[in-house]
């Protein structure tokens, strides 16, 4: 089976050209400014713009808070993403308190199976002690090379010297950690002195949790890391202030990744006071314009990473079993297909970032972060045939209505948005045609090797 994609803008980090692209037995066979071959299948593809496919970094589906389950599973995240030119998610497998690693990556194997873009998984721990360490390397002959802790939430905080014992574990054995970074003490004594006043309606979340909550977690963790000689990474950056206690460990010669999210460039606390606002109610939470614009000018300067969404819907009704009140009410949004539009209008199209840096925030440097370059990640020969094609032109509104997701609402709702994902290819297949899902289920699981340590 041969795919040719002819007359093309090819987007890569390092430049933008116009090009052909032959896809042969699943992988990108020639690129050349001319390909005369005969193929099967040809996409027409003058005007649009061709990304090696696009990674996210950071999704939830079919987790299990307790009170209630995300309401995507692999299912319809997966259709989601896909449509939304996303051919890989690395959601996070999550050992829960008295599991192995093993239970919670069979469990995710299963829970995934079936799906319609390609997956991969951290693993989130919540425990750590001997067992857990001497686990580690299983999970990484078995292509799980990163790994999640937790400085919040009562199921799945680890305490600053089991965070310290395992990022110095996961770097001897060349796996990246990831953290998500708040003051677990001061956020809840806040809720408290809010709860005291009769605070309990979604703008309170904002005023329990602001900058310095996270700024602080930040700046601990950078200490722990260089305590532990060990590279980290922070999940869903979100202030400006966070960002700066980065760039402070990174000018002491500290490994720091940095990700962020869609809703932390577009979307503001002065949304907590809108009808629906516990639909915003996600950890961090939405900050200032002047946050939004420093996260910006740091994907622009090359010193943000990643973009995830950190997609973790739930629907209204499951919104109200917080009852109305901000601290019980489930944490998180739904975003896993909006994430190249969002990225391409307000970040691209208002001239703040390149189309190449784009290319790179949304796939290569993921691909390099989490062991999957250049397989992944990179359009040039030889590589796996998972292909985005942007049409920048037209425009559209976003709505849960027509999102792919299984969710009655969406933090961007009524956002207008430029261009659209026309087509993708997943490994050679031609999953999605003209902005529909044509293929379901052809994803699969990516075995990742040990990080890629790129900023080393
Ligand atoms: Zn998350």
């Amino acid at each position: 089976m041969r795919t040719l994609i002819q007359n093309g803008t090819l987007v890569r980090s390092q430049g933008i050209e116009q090009a052909d692209i032959l896809v042969e037995n699943g992988f990108i066979k020639r690129v050349a400014p001319k390909i005369t071959e005969q193929a099967d299948n040809v996409i027409e593809a003058g005007g649009k713009l061709i990304f090696a496919g696009f990674i996210d970094t950071h999704t939830h589906f079919d987790l299990d808070l307790g009170v209630t389950v995300t309401a995507d599973n692999f299912a319809t995240g997966t259709r989601a993403a896909i449509l939304g030119g996303t051919t890989t998610v690395l959601d996070f497998a999550t050992q829960d308190h008295g599991m192995t690693m093993q239970d919670a990556l069979d469990l995710w194997h299963r829970k995934a199976e079936g799906s319609s873009c390609n997956y991969g998984f951290h693993m989130a721990i919540s425990e750590w002690d001997g067992e857990r360490a001497a686990e580690v390397e299983n999970m990484v002959a078995q292509g799980v090379t990163s790994f999640k802790m937790y400085m919040v939430y009562d199921a799945m905080r680890l305490n600053d010297g089991e965070i310290y014992a395992a990022l110095k574990h996961m770097n001897a054995l060349n796996c990246i950690s990831g953290v998500h970074c708040e003051n677990y003490d001061v956020l809840n004594e806040r809720i408290h002195e809010l709860n005291s006043i009769g605070m309990r309606s979604p703008l309170g979340h904002p005023l329990s949790r602001p900058n310095a909550v996270e700024a602080e977690a930040v700046a601990r963790l950078m200490r722990i890391g260089e305590l532990a000689d060990a590279p980290v990474w922070v999940v869903h950056l979100s202030t400006h202030e966070g960002l700066e206690e980065a760039r402070r460990a990174r000018a002491r010669g500290q490994e720091v990744y940095l990700e962020t999210c869609p809703q932390y460039l577009v979307l503001d606390d002065s949304r907590y006071g809108e009808p629906d606002a516990e639909k915003f109610i996600m950890s961090p939470p939405l900050r200032k314009p002047e946050d939004e614009d420093a996260l910006l000018s740091a994907m622009s300067s090359g010193e943000i990473d990643v973009i995830g969404t950190d997609h973790c819907s739930f629907t209204m009704s499951q919104k109200a079993l917080g009852e109305g009140e901000f601290s019980k009410t489930p944490n998180g949004g739904a975003g896993v297909q909006n994430r190249a539009q969002l990225v391409y209008t307000y970040a691209v199209r208002t001239g703040r970032i390149t189309l190449q840096q784009m290319a790179a925030l949304l796939s290569e440097n993921a691909a390099r972060m989490f062991g999957m370059y250049p397989h992944r990640g990179v359009l040039q020969e030889g590589s796996e045939a998972d292909i985005t094609i942007y049409d920048p032109a037209g425009e559209s509104t976003i709505s849960y209505k027509t999102n792919a997701h299984h969710c009655d609402n969406s933090p961007y709702e009524g956002m207008k948005v430029y261009g659209s994902v026309s087509d993708v290819l997943l490994g050679g297949r031609h999953v999605v045609r003209d902005g529909q899902l044509v293929k379901e289920g052809k994803g699969r699981f990516v075995f990742r090797k040990a990080s890629g340590r790129y900023r080393a």
